[in-house]
Formats: structure tokens, sequence, C-alpha cells
């Protein structure tokens, strides 16, 4: 399989994803310094960063996966499901180029 555009695509989404999460974690730290003294304000500004703090857990998790896809697709084992080491089909593939897993294993 020629994973050479596959690889530059994840590792666009890696990019993506590392500065995703760095700036959904910069702005929650941020907003820690100070709330606001209003009360209600104060509740928008921790659901904003429960927001912000899913954003970032989520952004590292998709990084986690895209970066063992790299190091699986460096051992030459892209598009093998880890569950069975049968080939997964190409569109799933298509659909979900980080995943390691065939339909049937994922499940
Ligand atoms: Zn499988």
């Amino acid at each position: 399989m020629d994973t050479v555009q596959i690889r530059a695509q994840l590792e666009d989404k890696l990019k993506e994803l590392e500065q995703r999460s760095a700036q959904a974690e910069r702005h929650a730290s941020h907003r820690d310094e100070g709330l606001s003294a209003d009360f209600a304000e104060q509740a928008v500004e921790r659901e904003n960063d429960e927001v912000l703090s899913a954003i970032a857990d989520e952004s590292e998790q998709e990084a986690l996966q895209i970066r063992q896809t790299l190091t699986r697709m460096d051992k030459g084992l892209y598009g093998i499901c880890s569950g069975c080491g049968e080939a997964i089909t190409p569109a799933r593939l298509a659909a979900i180029p980080y995943t390691s897993q065939c339909v049937d294993c994922a499940e």
C-alpha cells in the first residue's frame, strides 16, 4: 500500500490536533488566574473550562492514535488490524485513516 500520502495527511492532522489542544489548555489555564466576581459569570467560565478541557482531551486522544498509526506505518503494519491481523477495508481506512482495527474488532 502506498502510504506516503496518508502519512502526510496524518502528520498534518497531528499538528492541527496538537495546536488545538495546546490552545484549549492555554485558554483554560488563563481563565484560572482570575474568575469573575459575578457568580453567574463564574458559572459560565467554569462551564467553558470544562468544554475547553474536553476539547484538549479529545485532541490528545486523537493525536495519540495518530502517533500510534505512524509507528505502525514505520513497521509496515499500516492497514492491518491489530486485533485479528486481517486487512482493514479501504473504505474504513478512508473514513478513519488512523484506525488500527477492522470493523469487526472495533465493535
Ligand atoms: Zn480485526
